[in-house]
């Protein structure tokens, strides 16, 4: 490969925000330009949105990151290198997006059966692949999304976890015409809009007192919202849990008919406390979501198309991670946060 691409002047040398260590904050560091294998595009990280299982790996909730670490899934980037056997699909100069799933084996069970999401030797970005903290970042080529152009790139970030994760939580619910959504964050916002555009009714449930997540709600066109243990009005067919909390796995059961499932879409979520059987009887039914398939990255991307999704960010300078971080800890962010490259 080669960086004659780059700018005149370029230097090898990046900025970027690095976890040294679980528990601690993360590090602004002067970093070596990553150097794309043969399979592998080099991006100019436009804006990285960031997402609760930063937080996750961040704390050392999640077992295995590499370390040091470049956190960052959800990354916007102009391809200004690639590796000798990059496809023709990607051109030096085109924007791309880059998500969690960074590798998959292609010959295991889960690969061969349409469920690449759960792979053994799945790797992932911004967890065992340095992600888009930074200036610069390297992807495969096969784990990249061309994105729509009509958006811009701060607007598009979240759209790759949160957007991708809330789309396939909404289509393990089936059919369900009435859900009911714990956590109203960043997927909770872009999910809502794709479940009113297929005419379904949207329950939003939020921490007690959380009057800007109620607004927020109310205002993307939820027709009721209320505390996570309160009850609305009628039984809701499904729902779909993103706060990491384990206590909201009985309470969405007690409030969704029979037949009806319960969507646990986080990576990590704090134990979930004993229930009575009845409350799952009925043929009720408790699923996770674990990450995404390139499939349900190109569906959906082939769906925002159609349906003008409008995310709400707050964006911060890449030097202001740790601002972003503490602010999506504490549930201070109206949407998603997104760090945003071409803001100094
Ligand atoms: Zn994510
Ligand atoms: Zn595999």
């Amino acid at each position: 490969m080669s960086y004659l691409n780059l700018p005149i002047g370029e230097k090898f040398i990046m900025k970027a925000m690095v976890l040294k260590s679980p528990g601690a904050p993360l590090e602004l560091q002067d970093r070596a330009m990553p150097v794309c294998g043969p399979e592998e595009i080099l991006l100019q990280v436009q804006a990285c949105a960031v997402c609760r299982t930063d937080l996750h790996i961040i704390d050392g909730e999640l077992p295995q990151p590499k370390l040091p670490l470049i956190p960052g899934h959800e990354i916007v980037g102009a391809i200004v290198a690639r590796g000798e056997r990059v496809s023709g699909r990607f051109a030096i100069g085109d924007r791309v997006g880059v998500p969690w799933l960074g590798y998959t084996c292609g010959s295991c069970h889960y690969c061969v059966t349409g469920r690449e999401n759960l792979c053994d030797a799945a790797r992932f970005t911004g967890y065992q692949i340095d992600g888009g903290y930074a200036e610069y970042a390297v992807a495969n080529q096969g784990f990249v999304f061309p994105i729509p152009a009509a958006m811009g790139s701060v607007e598009i970030a979240p759209l790759l976890c949160a957007g991708l994760i809330g789309y396939r939580s909404l289509r393990m619910t089936g059919d369900a015409g009435r859900i009911g959504i714990y956590g109203f964050g960043a997927a909770a916002h872009i999910v809502t809009q794709v479940a009113l555009h297929e005419g379904r009714e949207i329950y939003a449930f939020t921490r007690r007192g959380d009057v800007q997540a109620r607004d927020f709600a109310r205002q993307l066109g939820a027709v009721w919202t209320g505390a996570a243990d309160e009850k609305p009005p009628l039984q809701l067919d499904a729902a779909i849990i993103y706060a990491p909390a384990g206590e909201l796995v009985p309470a969405a059961l007690r409030v969704i008919r029979k037949g009806g499932v319960v969507v646990c879409a986080g990576i990590h979520m704090s134990d979930i406390p004993a229930f009575p059987y009845a409350i799952l009887w009925g043929e009720r039914q408790i699923r996770s979501v674990a990450n995404l398939t390139r499939r349900d990255g190109e569906e959906f991307l082939a769906l925002i198309e159609r349906i003008p999704i409008r995310t709400e960010t707050e964006s911060f300078p890449l030097v202001h991670a740790n601002v972003a971080l503490a602010k999506l800890r504490c549930g201070e962010v109206r949407g998603a946060a997104v760090l945003d490259l071409q803001r100094s």
